[in-house]
């Protein structure tokens, strides 16, 4: 069995993993690189029988338009619908791609490759690692994975029982040289948004990603406990819905907690769409809340935003400091407008006298720790560090580390005889 990593073995971000066995191939991801200096990728040429794709997080989807329509990408449903959700609002085409969905421990074959998906616990829904068998052979690929969310069960689920005999372990190394200890899990972000806004006088504005569902719960319960009104976008609003997160995971009465702020861009796409989003816009309308209801009395209010929201922001700026909750990764803070729209704006809100800045937010990615008792539970023949700026740090994580380089295909077989001698 022959493998490529594409991209990937030495950065975060744009994986592309490819897996051949004689007649078949399929590749890991497919994502848009985070960084600029990065492998230039010709995806027309790659040929593969069908896409993987772990979670719904661009830098492991975003390249599939250059696929050829015909190859088949496998993905979870919920996370396909997230995807259509932001290009409907943004006014991009769907995907034409030829998409199949999978469940978690559901097998599926591919040619040669059968697949089994397991539901990992990450900063994005419907985020899966790949169980992946051929030619005797058996490799797990961790997708973006952590044990501190939310879904923390579901790691302590595959350490108990992990899949046995795995040959080659393709593990990511986020969090490697980083650090999650100001914010371990999401009920310390939890506490420092609900310190934050329960004496505030003024709007508190949380800058999260939408899709990041563990955190629109903490910021639930966190308006819950101070008494005050969670504001949410439309597209928030629609993955809520989605995920039926109001009534799984908080009783639906809570809707009561929860206002939902249209902007006229966002509401332009509900109408003109009405095929996709159904009576949706009639049925949210009815939690709408509208600028003036926010200005009379913003204390009363934790709106979660965007970086691209800092107009809205600059609105409530006055006597009174303006909290925003900067609560995703400071990284995205060093990077231009060109490339993150608002990222400018809100590195500036540091110094700004009239906004109290306050961090709070806890990885998405596994902590060192939890990488080393992934590695150790699952306990490969070989291991392939992945996603990750620092593919030699692996060394103090497990024994058997055989650190690649992109583009530059090996032989399985070779890769074991390595790691075992
Ligand atoms: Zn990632
Ligand atoms: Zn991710």
């Amino acid at each position: 069995m022959k493998i490529v990593i594409h991209r990937g073995s030495h950065e975060i971000g744009g994986t592309c993993i490819q897996i051949f066995t004689e007649r078949n191939s399929v590749l890991l991801d497919l994502g848009m690189p985070l960084s600029k200096e990065t492998r230039e990728l010709d995806v027309s040429n790659l040929r593969p029988d069908a896409v993987l794709i772990s979670h719904p997080h661009q830098d492991h989807f975003g390249l599939i338009d250059l696929l050829d329509p015909d190859v088949l990408v496998y993905m979870g449903e919920v996370g396909k619908n997230l995807i259509d959700a932001t290009r409907m609002l943004i006014g991009k085409p769907l995907h034409s791609n030829n998409f199949r969905y999978f469940k978690s421990g559901q097998a599926f074959a591919v040619g040669a490759f059968t697949i089994t998906p397991y539901l990992v616990d990450h900063s994005a829904v419907d985020a899966y690692g790949f169980l992946i068998e051929a030619d005797g052979k058996r490799i797990f690929y961790s997708g973006d994975f952590r044990a501190h969310g939310r879904k923390s069960a579901l790691f302590e689920k595959i350490i108990s029982h992990p899949p046995k005999d795995i040959d080659l372990l393709f593990m990511e190394g986020t969090m490697i040289h980083r650090k999650n200890s100001d914010f371990p899990t999401e009920a310390h972000v939890e506490e420092r948004i609900f310190e934050t806004i329960k004496d505030q006088d003024n709007i508190t504005f949380l800058i999260s990603s939408s899709q990041n569902i563990d955190r629109i719960v903490s910021a639930l319960r966190a308006c819950k406990r101070a008494g005050k009104t969670l504001v949410i976008d439309i597209y928030t609003a629609w993955i809520l819905e989605q995920l039926k997160v109001i009534s799984d995971h908080i009783p639906a009465r809570e809707w009561d907690l929860v206002r939902v702020y249209a902007s006229h861009r966002q509401d332009k796409k509900l109408t003109e769409h009405p095929e996709f989003f159904g009576d949706f816009r009639k049925r949210v309308y009815t939690h709408r809340v509208k600028k003036e209801e926010l200005q009379a009395c913003p204390r009363d209010f934790l709106f979660f935003a965007k970086m691209s929201h800092f107009k809205i922001i600059d609105l409530y700026k006055g006597e009174k400091r303006v909290n925003v909750i900067y609560s995703q990764w400071l990284g995205y803070l060093s990077y231009l407008d060109g490339d993150y729209y608002g990222a400018e704006a809100m590195a500036a809100y540091r110094n700004d006298p009239g906004i109290n800045f306050v961090y709070a937010h806890t990885s998405g990615h596994a902590t060192v720790e939890d990488l080393k008792r992934f590695a150790w539970a699952l306990n490969p023949k070989a291991l392939v560090p992945v996603h990750t700026d620092h593919n030699n740090g692996f060394q103090n994580i497990y024994s058997r580390v055989l650190p690649q380089s992109d583009g530059v295909s090996f032989d399985l077989d070779e890769l074991i005889r390595l790691a075992v001698d």
